[in-house]
């Protein structure tokens, strides 16, 4: 099965969002972490042990919640086949959920997750909330690269995690390169300049130290700035020697400051090509691209790529993570009617209130409801997967991802031919 990782992170994220805000009324929410390899017959016997010990609950309620949780899950498990979790780890949460009232509301809700990452941890537990941590960790773990820039009047120390720059420090030197007199007075003068970048290389240093020091897991160093500073800065032993180990690469830019970090980025992109930044602005680049040559092979906007994707004809599917479109589907509770809604996720609540004061169309009974709802993303997703389309989910943070939110409405497409 093809399997985008982009989409699936995405995917953990939302129903992070969505679990962290689901209480149960006792300690009656089962998280349970099963970690790749592990048997499931030892889970499934684990669980009938707490079957057994949820007996001695004192409040009926959470007895009778917790025990159908333990069984909800054991169905569940049945139904996941053990290869599965010999190549993934397993997230399952499960327990009854008050629906928006008070008790005697509660329904069992179940949200088994394959993590992006393999979480390798077991994990039993039961409590009115669900252990959200370790989920919320995988997507954390991304490779961190430190970014410097460097030139004798102003230095950028930055990390790049994932499509993420962040300037931890910025330092100036207050060091003016012009000299005005001659002879004596201007060789002290030079001499006091360079006991000032001298001094001002130690502050970067020890920053620099300092900040990459503290990040677990540093990936590595890319230095940059114009002229031979840079290189000096680095051979001098300015920086820990663990840093200085890390180094992977040193390369010319033609400024110190924030642009001088994006150039750098552009510069070894090919050593960080596994960040997820510099993918994805290679992606939204190869759509601009065809856009701008008028291959014909460029999509955008809901229905044409929706139509594309139906026609299988869509190579890549590319999803800005900023759409917070979803599609609702209503019922009738009394007849068989039935529509599609496409509304904004911050809508929901509302839409939801204005549904129950809404007559049916066909037998003007009040029994109208949200039956599914699924974000678009997730939606056109699914319809992509069917046909082999590739799918990334494209942050909104880096350039070109704003770009794809902001000009192309989040959805766009390279097709595989031109269309005829
Ligand atoms: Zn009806």
């Amino acid at each position: 099965m093809l399997k985008s990782k982009s989409l699936e992170r995405f995917k953990t994220r939302k129903i992070l969002q969505q679990l962290a805000d689901k209480k149960g009324y006792g300690t009656e929410l089962i998280s349970l972490y099963i970690p790749q390899g592990k048997q499931i017959s030892d889970v499934s016997n684990y669980l009938k042990q707490e079957y057994g010990t949820a007996t001695n609950i004192k409040s009926k309620t959470t007895q009778k919640n917790v025990q159908s949780a333990i069984t909800t899950i054991q169905q569940k498990l049945k139904i996941i086949p053990q290869s599965l979790i010999d190549e993934y780890s397993i997230v399952i949460f499960a327990g009854a959920i008050p629906q928006n009232g008070g008790p005697g509301t509660e329904r069992m809700e179940i949200y088994p997750i394959v993590p992006p990452e393999p979480i390798n941890i077991y994990l039993y537990r039961c409590a009115s909330e669900f252990v959200l941590d370790p989920l919320k960790e995988v997507l954390e773990t991304k490779d961190t690269y430190g970014l410097l820039v460097i030139d004798r009047s102003e230095a950028n120390i930055a990390t790049l995690r994932g499509s993420n720059l962040e300037i931890h420090q910025r330092l100036t030197s207050g060091v003016h390169g012009k000299h005005r007199a001659g002879g004596q007075s201007q060789r002290r003068y030079e001499r006091v300049i360079e006991q000032q970048v001298h001094e001002f290389f130690v502050r970067i240093g020890e920053y620099a130290s300092e900040i990459y020091l503290g990040i677990p897991d540093f990936k590595g160093l890319f230095v940059g700035g114009p002229g031979p500073t840079k290189d000096d800065f680095i051979q001098k032993d300015y920086v820990d020697y663990r840093i200085k180990e890390k180094v992977l690469g040193v390369a010319d830019t033609s400024y110190s400051g924030e642009q001088g970090l994006k150039e750098l980025i552009t510069r070894v992109e090919s050593k960080i090509s596994d960040v997820r930044y510099v993918e994805e602005k290679k992606l939204v680049q190869k759509f601009l691209r065809h856009l701008a040559k008028d291959t014909g092979k460029a999509t955008y906007g809901e229905k044409e790529v929706r139509d594309y994707l139906e026609q299988g004809a869509v190579a890549i599917l590319l999803l800005s993570d900023a759409l917070d479109i979803i599609r609702v589907k209503i019922s009738c509770g009394s007849c068989d009617y039935t529509l599609e809604k496409t509304i904004r996720e911050g809508e929901l609540s509302l839409f939801e209130e204005s549904l129950n004061i809404e007559e049916c169309p066909d037998c003007t009974s009040s029994l109208l409801s949200i039956v599914e709802t699924k974000p678009l993303i997730e939606d056109l997703a699914e319809l992509a997967e069917t046909a082999g389309t590739r799918v990334e989910v494209i942050s909104a943070e880096t350039e070109e991802g704003s770009e794809l939110w902001n000009a192309f409405k989040g959805i766009a497409g390279i097709l595989r031919y031109k269309p005829s």
